[in-house]
Formats: structure tokens, sequence, C-alpha cells
């Protein structure tokens, strides 16, 4: 069973994604680590993120891997574990450019279909998953709040992790993954016309998970 959750950058999908996966017991899967993956690859082969072209035959070699485990982050570019590195401030500026490529779309929803076979349960995070890589998942889940909120949130991580604070900054780049996103040609970020929109501005991470795992639960008993 795939549980899909989509929606924008800060909305705490990730470690919702996470939390959720961990207590259903599932495999978890970020998609949005995989379009970071081939910026990366881009970015060290030189390619401008704006020439589609030179991006799509960049992307068409490159080799990914990654595990399902939501407590270890292992993200391997060509064998080499680049978990980290695909979090830096370069990749971040650039993946929304590689991710409106459509060749790349194609090779990345591909994986992300083969990568979620099997009979046992899923948590797909990304923001195509309930429109486009699994428009049939029993579970869709769009995650929202405001690009107040989700600065604010992305700022106090940075600052937990050591990076300056600038609200200011990261509003204006939580602005500009928004619109790149939902205006793109191919996949744009929007809820499906059947997903669960969830707005987390005023919940913690934790009544985020627990309202997940209710929905997921009542939806299993529902699709039985
Ligand atoms: O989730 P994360 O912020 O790491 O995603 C990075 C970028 O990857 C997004 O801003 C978006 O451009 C792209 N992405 C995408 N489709 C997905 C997941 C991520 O286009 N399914």
């Amino acid at each position: 069973m795939v549980i899909a959750i989509d929606g924008p950058a800060g909305t705490g999908k990730s470690s919702v994604s996470r939390g959720l996966a961990r207590i259903l017991g599932a495999r978890f899967l970020d998609t949005g680590a995989m379009y970071r993956m081939v910026t990366l690859a881009a970015l060290r082969a030189g390619v401008d993120p704006s020439d589609a072209e030179a991006v799509s035959a960049c992307a068409a070699d490159v080799q990914i891997s990654m595990g399902y485990d939501p407590d270890v982050s292992s993200f391997q570019l060509g064998g080499e574990d680049v978990s980290a590195q695909i979090r830096g401030d370069e990749v971040t500026q650039a993946v929304s450019a590689v991710s409106a490529v459509p060749t790349v779309r194609t090779r990345l929803v591909d994986i992300q279909r083969e990568l979620s076979q099997g009979a046992a349960p899923i948590v797909v995070e990304g923001r195509d998953i309930g429109t486009v890589v699994f428009p049939d998942a029993p579970v869709k889940i769009y995650l929202t709040a405001s690009a107040e909120t989700r600065a604010q949130r992305r700022n106090a991580q940075n600052v937990r992790a050591g990076f300056p604070d600038d609200y200011e900054a990261v509003l204006a780049d939580v602005r500009r993954r928004d619109y790149l996103d939902s205006t793109r040609a191919v996949s744009p970020l929007r809820a499906a016309a059947d997903a669960i929109v969830v707005d987390t501005g005023d919940m913690t991470e934790a009544q985020v998970i627990a309202h997940l795992q209710k929905l997921v639960t009542q939806r299993s008993e529902a699709v039985r």
C-alpha cells in the first residue's frame, strides 16, 4: 500500500513522513532527495541548471541509490554517500530548475515506481506523488501551511543546524520555490483532487503524525 504525502517545502513533510513510516513499520521514500542527487550531479559536472538539454544528458547517466529506513538518511550518487551534500545551499537553489526538466522527471518517476513495488507498505514523500507517480494510491495527503510559518520553521531548523539566522532570506527562498514548483509545465505542485488536505500551521509534528496515522487506519479499513 502506497501512502502518498505531497506538499510544498517547510510543511514538516519530511519529518512527518518519516515519523509516520516509523509508527506504521512502513518503508520510506524521499523523492525530493532524488531530484537533489541529480542536481548535485549536474552541478559537479559543471552543467548550467537552466540548460535543460545538458541537464537531461547528465541525468541519463546518473546512478542513484537510496535506503528505505525512515531512521537512516542514506543517499548514494555513483556509490558515494551524498546525504549531507544534497542539503547544501547550491543544490537547494538549483533543484527547482533541474526538476522542471521533463526527461529528469520521467527517469525519476520510473525509479520511484520500481522502488515502491512490493506488498509492504511504503510512505512516499514528494510534490507529485498523489497526482502523477501514484494516482491510484489508497491514501493521499497534502500538507500545507502559510509561507511565513514554513519559513519560520525552516529558519529555526537552520539555526539549530548551525546556519545563520536569516528569516527574510528563507522566506524569499520558500516563496521562490513555491512559485517555480507550482507553475512548471510538467507535474506542477498541487493537491490531487482526492487528497486529504492537512494545514499543519497550528499543529505540532507529533499532532500531525497522530492525525495522519488515524487517516491511514480509517482508509485501510475502508479499502479492506
Ligand atoms: O522535498 P525537497 O524540498 O527536498 O525537494 C526538493 C525539490 O525537488 C523541490 O523543490 C522540487 O523542485 C523537487 N521535487 C519535485 N518532485 C518531487 C519531489 C521534489 O519536483 N516529487
